[in-house]
């Protein structure tokens, strides 16, 4: 997908139709505002500017282009609202890999078929064990033809047989994963004995399969393994079926295919699964598609403080707070599905908050009234904060975690970020803002001004940014050059930074002074820190008397004092070789 396609979607949506399929936008003078679809406000602070083609909360400070809109509010890659856009705006994307996906389909045939012999294996004399198998787990024939479950007979090449005589090619076959080469020659059915379940994506293709022993044999569950068209972590069980249900209801995240269709047996459909996998970004994003309300439910035997933890793990980068449900010792959704729905309902209606689980684990394994407890309770929660990308939760987290200690907030900010002090941080009281506002403007100017990214480029000045997200786009920049932002490779974390950073409009003034600035400032912030260092360290050798130490330090100390004095002159040199 080349860059002018991405020109031209761009420039056939208009923002301000987009935004009003979620936004009541009112005409104030020349641009639009309302109530912000990511914050919640009751007076509108959420902007769109028809001219400049973007949007901008005041409120919570979110912004971007088009594409931005649609990927935040719904859980897309750039990639997907590129497609949406281009849909909507009648353009026909041309695909960069025509060849691949005509191979694909050869898959997905192969996969289609293979679907269609399981089942009718199942409903044959030779499929009588697997029927009892299910009919004994209670599964209805209702919930078989719905699930195209079906059953590969325990025999080395029948499947093999079957897809031949459809014209299915052996290599075909054997890329979808349904047999396997033997090493004597020839090929074997991969799946033998095992009730099949077709894993079918959100376009309706049948992408792969898992396959359960009915009786004691291993491994339990069996699924085609990973190739271009099965990826686990981009998979989610059921919900092409169940999607419309999700985007009404929210998303039930259950363990296993097998727990999914229990419950749809007994009559509830929108369970979803992962494939033997964690739930990992991929499927928060996939699920984000439909809806923010996430639950997941864990047996009682695999929940516990580390399921916990992975569970949250992909959350960490969304603002999304899951829901989570824990089942009873010894019991599966499969079990409680068959003692009734409505006691389902009752545990899906207990769910609670996965922070507040979080807490609560934590403060019932620690003695919260002891300074032991205490330090153990804040190791374990706070650096778990310092993952979140969403900057206001982080901050009721911090501030809860310190009220339920009852210790500062700073305290628990200073085990989010060991590397800062906050008493440091007072004497200096608006160095974050500062050095925050710098790193912008920086990457601003980057991104306005091819200019400045080959002055930076050459300048061969080191730039460590405190911001990790700036950080990330700010080098990316630096390697791609600022055209590469709207390229589909660039990743999408860095896409939605630049165009929150693009919002804010054209650089005013004169941008060569503006970055001169800025590096400036920039550099001469971290000189101060490096002196601070110094005259801490040099503090220390006056009071150990160590003379040597104290000479070095101030040697260092003078040096570091000069090259801050020379700092501006230096960096006009640099810049004004270009
Ligand atoms: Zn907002």
């Amino acid at each position: 997908m080349d860059k002018s396609q991405v020109e031209r979607v761009k420039t056939s949506s208009d923002i301000v139709a987009v935004v009003s399929e979620y936004v009541h936008l009112n005409k104030k003078g020349k641009s639009f505002w309302g109530l912000c679809p990511f914050h919640s406000e009751k007076t509108p602070s959420f902007h769109v500017d028809p001219d400049k083609q973007i949007f901008r909360c005041f409120g919570c400070n979110k912004g971007g282009d088009v594409f931005s809109f649609v990927m935040e509010k719904k859980g897309l890659s750039f990639a997907e609202a590129l497609t949406e856009l281009a849909l909507k705006a009648g353009i026909t994307l041309e695909k960069e890999k025509r060849q691949s996906s005509s191979e694909k389909k050869i898959y997905y045939d192969a996969n289609r078929a293979a679907m269609a012999f399981f089942e009718q294996q199942l409903a044959s004399s030779r499929g009588e064990d697997a029927r009892r198998y299910l009919s004994g787990r209670g599964i209805t024939e209702e919930t078989i033809r719905i699930f195209h479950i079906g059953f590969a007979p325990d025999s080395w090449d029948s499947l093999s047989t079957y897809l031949k005589g459809k014209g299915i090619s052996h290599s075909a076959a054997e890329k979808a994963g349904l047999i396997a080469p033997r090493k004597s020659g020839g090929f074997y059915d991969r799946f033998r004995g095992r009730v099949m379940f077709p894993i079918i994506d959100l376009t309706g293709e049948v992408i792969g399969f898992g396959g359960r022993v009915m009786g004691g044999g291993e491994p339990k569950y069996l699924n085609t393994p990973e190739s271009p068209i099965f990826e686990k972590k981009r998979v989610l069980y059921n919900l092409h079926a169940s999607r419309n249900q999700v985007r009404q209801g929210g998303a039930v995240v259950v363990e296993g295919y097998m727990d999914v269709v229990s419950l749809a047996n007994a009559g509830f459909s929108s369970a979803v699964a992962t494939l033997g996998t964690a739930l990992g970004e991929d499927h928060v994003r996939l699920l984000r598609r439909f809806t923010d309300d996430i639950t997941l439910v864990f047996d009682g035997d695999s929940a516990g403080r580390n399921a916990m933890v992975r569970a949250l793990e992909p959350f960490l980068a969304s603002d999304v707070i899951p829901r989570v449900v824990i089942l009873p010792q010894g019991k599966d959704p499969d079990d409680i599905a068959r003692e009734g729905i409505g006691i389902w309902n009752s545990f899906l209606s207990s769910a609670q908050d996965i922070w507040d689980l979080m807490f609560h684990e934590s403060f019932s394994r620690y003695d919260p009234s002891k300074i032991r407890g205490q330090n153990a309770i804040l190791k374990e929660l706070a650096p778990m904060f310092a993952r979140l990308h969403d900057n206001s939760m982080r901050d009721l987290l911090t501030q809860r975690l310190a009220v339920k200690l009852g210790v500062s907030p700073e305290l628990v900010l200073k085990r989010i970020r060991p590397d800062v002090d906050p008493a440091e941080h007072r004497n200096t009281p608006d160095a974050g803002g500062e050095r925050d506002t710098l790193e912008t403007t920086l990457t601003r100017l980057m991104l306005s001004e091819r200019r400045s990214v080959e002055i930076m480029r050459t300048s061969k000045m080191i730039f460590e940014f405190q911001n990790k997200v700036l950080s990330r786009l700010f080098n990316y920049i630096l390697e791609h050059g600022s055209d590469a932002i709207d390229e589909v490779t660039c990743p999408d974390e860095v896409r939605m930074t630049a165009s929150k950073i693009m919002a804010l409009g054209e650089f005013p003034g004169d941008t060569k002074k503006a970055l001169i600035d800025t590096v400036c400032r920039f550099m001469s912030l971290a000189f101060d820190e490096e002196l601070r260092k110094i005259q801490g360290e040099l503090n220390n050798a006056e009071k150990t008397q160590d003379r040597n130490k104290r000479n070095e330090l101030l040697k260092g100390k003078q040096e570091m004092m000069l090259k801050r004095k020379n700092l501006r002159s230096h960096v006009m040199e640099v810049f004004e070789k270009r």
